[in-house]
């Protein structure tokens, strides 16, 4: 926070100026105007398939899918400023989701050997 009267560098409680005495306006709006949010789709769309992904996931599909919307989501979430949750959720259980089939596949290989 500076002073508006005399440019010097104040304490963020001041209500006036040390220096020059001039009273301290607190500013009701922020400096930095707050983004708007968005929807942020992709990161919707990577956690859904990643639901999916734990019912259905042939090939790994659905939880490549869930990771590459997640991650793009997840890219989007500076300019949309929504969605975080939501992607990495949809990033954590696509990974998960190929690591299960990993650990599933290489089971059922010991099971028949
Ligand atoms: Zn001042």
């Amino acid at each position: 926070m500076k002073c508006t009267s005399c440019g010097v560098e104040l304490a963020e409680n001041a209500t006036s100026c040390p220096t020059c005495g001039a009273v301290v306006v607190v500013s009701a709006t922020p400096t930095a105007p707050i983004a708007e949010k968005q929807t942020n789709v992709m990161a919707i769309v990577g956690f859904i398939i990643s639901l999916v992904s734990l019912f259905w996931n042939g090939y790994f599909i659905c939880s490549i899918l869930a990771i590459i919307f997640s991650a793009v989501g997840l890219n989007k979430v500076k300019t949309a400023n929504s969605g975080k949750g939501l992607a990495i959720a949809g990033l954590v259980i696509g990974i998960v989701g190929i690591v299960l089939s990993f650990v599933a596949a290489s089971l059922l290989l010991r099971m028949f050997r």
